[in-house]
């Protein structure tokens, strides 16, 4: 008897048979040109069937289905990569692809959240997927956290640059139409005046290529830099990475930026960003110390839990104002709901459902 495992992905399909006595079967295909989704499960059902063999579907005790589209009661609502499968059916997929089998299936970005906590031992984590698209799934307390509608840490679709590229949804913006592994392929392209395959891209990568790196540019310092920020100064522990670092960002904002070294003493500056995880775990150091920091420095911090770290804590010690990472999440929040169709909260719904203290407190800082 043996097991079957398929990944479905927005470009390609992945498939492992694990054989009682045998070694594991792989297979891969990529989905047909044609954006048809008859054409695309007739390319899957052929690709099971030749990778099971002769002795077809019954030889097959159970298989497990990782699936990137949204799924409501069985139906698949959206998939921006592959938008004609919008409106199948589960069932009928399964009907297709493995008439008799019994099937379980789940969202990608959720089986590959369970698996990196397996692996890792972590009782929460948060994983992001970045292929075809951007995806992920939440682990909280050991076990699989779906969100009030499913779909928790599906966050692809989330506009992050309104005067961004037009994503595969038809909006401005999303993550996905400016970071995913596509887009990435496709700014390095341009860059080197020539398709760029996933492999090539990991060798110009390996091998320092300008185009490589510049498909890769760094998103926060980008990001004030293009919000016209005057000078950016900016200091990583790491000598090495802050000098490449300040390298790229210097082609596109000439003049613009400097790196900061520990010996300079005091920066003069408005604002200052802890760019770095740092201040999720409750032993890591500040990433810098607000005590070197001018009157009236704004501290801000992209960190979103703990909601007051121990940088922004340090910075209001010391008298300064501060912005805490949860606006990036609270400003997100209002983009899913406008996406997804859904009535904003009251405030009087709010009170009933969270009467929290914090939430008073909240509205005078940040
Ligand atoms: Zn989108």
């Amino acid at each position: 008897m043996s097991y079957l495992g398929i990944d479905i992905g927005g470009t390609k399909t992945a498939l492992l048979l694990e054989r009682s006595g045998a070694r594991p079967a792989y297979a891969r295909f990529d989905w047909p040109a044609e954006a048809d989704a008859d054409a695309d499960l007739a390319a899957l059902a052929g690709a099971v069937s030749r990778l099971i063999g002769t002795g077809g579907p019954r030889t097959v005790r159970a298989a497990g289905i990782a699936l990137p589209a949204t799924v409501r009661d069985g139906l698949m609502v959206a998939w921006p990569s592959r938008p004609s499968w919008a409106g199948l059916r589960v069932g009928t997929l399964l009907e297709r692809v493995l008439p008799g089998v019994p099937v379980a299936h789940e969202d990608d970005g959720s089986l590959a959240a369970l698996a990196e906590a397996a692996a890792t031992g972590a009782r929460d984590l948060a994983y992001l997927g970045v292929g075809t698209g951007i995806g992920g799934g939440l682990v909280l307390g050991g076990a699989l956290h779906s969100g009030p509608r499913g779909g928790a840490a599906e966050i692809g679709h989330m506009v992050v640059d309104p005067g961004g590229p037009v994503c595969v949804c038809g909006r401005v913006g999303c993550l996905q139409a400016v970071a995913s592994g596509t887009t990435t392929l496709a700014r390095a392209a341009a860059l080197l005046g020539a398709p760029v395959a996933p492999d090539a891209f990991r060798t110009g990568l390996a091998q320092e290529c300008a185009w490589a790196r510049d498909a890769l540019r760094p998103t926060v310092a980008a990001a004030v830099l293009e919000a016209e920020a005057a000078h950016l100064l900016v200091h990583a522990p790491d000598r090495a990475k802050r000098e490449v670092l300040r390298g790229r960002l210097e082609e596109h904002w000439p003049g613009r930026v400097t790196v900061l070294d520990s010996s300079d003493g005091a920066p003069d500056c408005d604002i200052a960003v802890n760019a770095t995880p740092l201040g999720m775990r409750p032993a890591d150091p500040l990433p810098f110390d607000p005590k070197s920091l001018g009157e009236g420095t704004l501290v801000a911090d992209i960190v979103m839990e703990p909601r007051d770290t121990p940088l922004l804590l340090a910075a209001s010690a010391r008298g300064l104002p501060t912005h805490r990472g949860h606006h990036m999440l609270d400003h997100q929040l209002s983009l899913y709901r406008t996406f997804f169709g859904l009535r904003r909260e009251t405030s009087a719904e709010r009170r009933a459902r969270r009467p929290s203290p914090g939430d008073a407190a909240d509205a005078s800082g940040g």
